[in-house]
């Protein structure tokens, strides 16, 4: 093994690169990595047919591997299959004139109330918007190289980079746009990085594997790739950890009592470890943004700017890479919902209210940038001297 790249804090982050490796390496991956192959975690809703609203679709993809497979209709839990049971909005926050209310309003120590179908202020789509919506088993349709490139790739990336800064250079750009350029950027990484750990190296015998000069010339070769990448995972696991009161007490039925009990057990592990907490405690400060005297116009702008670069997933041309592409913007958008939407610790002013679809794309895309960081980590420091001594 080489010497280490990246040392000292993660750039406007609270935890430095080696306590990220160590956490994300003894703790979190392989807690992660159990709990997505769980029902509850492995079945996600998404609409894969669904009109490009920016330019006519051009969909061009060359291997048969970018397409998804559907699951039956006898295959996903059947508690996912029925109406939200949870209580409204109002029940929540409008306490006059009830009983309960006169005598303690704090007795309700409990923040979570059931799935609710609330819109997310920052994505176009989510699970309010049923038509048309499919269950995708996604241990089956693995994120993978799937041969989608050229033009159409291009344009996807281009248009999203477009939308997060359209009108500053970027020496002018303030901490909040920095931020969110660094948010999709450092999900770029972990794409590419997934392409280069699971890649098809010769299409004729159907081999696949590991392509370390793709991790190299895409993520590597680049700082700043690799420091975006850990950034987007501290600010993701941020907003896990502030919302572990409402994620511990989820539900998480999904009709398997025994499979159940166990997403119980790893959820509970992963949102409340001893040695994550102390470790890393703050993995992202939310707080420092939108100080600003017009802070919350910048807010708006940039929820906007965040709504279209969700809009703009309809428009990636395979399937698979458009399956993967919504849950982790739906799972970013997640995630700037609870650091962003909710005033503090208040939850009587404004209630955490989420999706089981917002949770499942959360826990998803932290799983998914545990995985691209736990890579680059093992391989980066002995590609880099290979290259060294080339
Ligand atoms: P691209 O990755 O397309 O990058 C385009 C340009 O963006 C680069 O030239 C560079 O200027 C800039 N750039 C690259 N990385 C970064 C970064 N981290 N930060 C900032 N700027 C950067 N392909 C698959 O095989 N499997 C998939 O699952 C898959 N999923 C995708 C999901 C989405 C949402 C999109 C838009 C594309 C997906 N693709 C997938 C395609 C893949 O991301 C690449 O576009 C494709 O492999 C072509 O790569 P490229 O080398 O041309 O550079």
């Amino acid at each position: 093994p080489g010497t280490r790249k990246y040392t000292g804090m993660v750039e406007d982050c609270c935890c430095d690169y080696e306590t990220v490796d160590a956490i994300n390496e003894e703790v979190l991956h392989p807690i992660l990595q159990e709990l997505v192959t769980l029902p509850f975690f492995r079945y996600f809703k998404v609409k894969l047919w669904c009109d490009c609203p920016f330019w006519p679709d051009d969909g061009m993809c060359r291997l048969r591997d970018c397409s998804v497979c559907e699951c039956p209709d006898n295959e996903f839990p059947e508690p996912f299959k029925k109406p939200y049971s949870g209580l409204s909005l109002d029940n929540m926050i409008c306490q006059e004139g009830k009983p309960q209310a006169t005598v303690d309003r704090t007795l309700d120590t409990k923040v979570f109330k059931g799935w609710v179908e609330t819109d997310n202020p920052w994505t176009y789509d989510d699970e309010t918007d049923n038509a048309e919506m499919t269950y995708v088993n996604l241990q089956l349709n693995p994120e993978r190289y799937t041969g989608y490139t050229g033009d159409s790739a291009r344009r996807i990336w281009d248009s999203v980079y477009k939308e997060n800064c359209p009108k500053y250079p970027s020496e002018e750009m303030c901490q909040e746009m920095k931020a969110l350029y660094k948010l999709i950027s450092g999900l770029h990484s972990s794409i590419s990085v997934h392409i280069a750990y699971d890649y098809l190296l010769d299409e004729s015998a159907n081999v696949w594997g590991h392509n370390l000069p793709l991790l190299y010339d895409r993520v590597l070769k680049y700082p700043e790739r690799v420091q975006n990448l850990y950034f987007t995972y501290l600010f993701v696991l941020r907003a896990v950890t502030k919302a572990a009161d409402y994620l511990e007490q989820a539900e998480y039925n999904t009709d398997n009592p025994e499979e159940d009990l166990k997403t119980q057990s790893l959820v509970k592990q992963l949102f409340y470890n001893p040695k994550l907490r102390s470790a890393c405690p703050l993995p992202f400060d939310e707080a420092k943004l939108w100080q600003g005297e017009n802070g919350p116009e910048l807010k708006q702008e940039i929820q906007k700017q965040f709504r279209n670069i969700s809009a703009i997933m309809d428009c990636v041309g395979c399937e698979k890479c458009r399956l993967w592409g919504k849950l982790q913007v739906l799972g970013l958008g997640t995630a700037l919902k609870i650091l962003f939407s909710v005033d503090g610790e208040n939850h009587l002013n404004q209630p955490l209210q989420l999706q089981r679809n917002e949770v499942i794309a959360l826990v998803n895309l932290l799983n998914r940038l545990s995985e691209s960081v736990n890579f680059v980590h093992e391989k980066g420091p002995s590609i880099e001297e290979v290259i060294k001594q080339q």
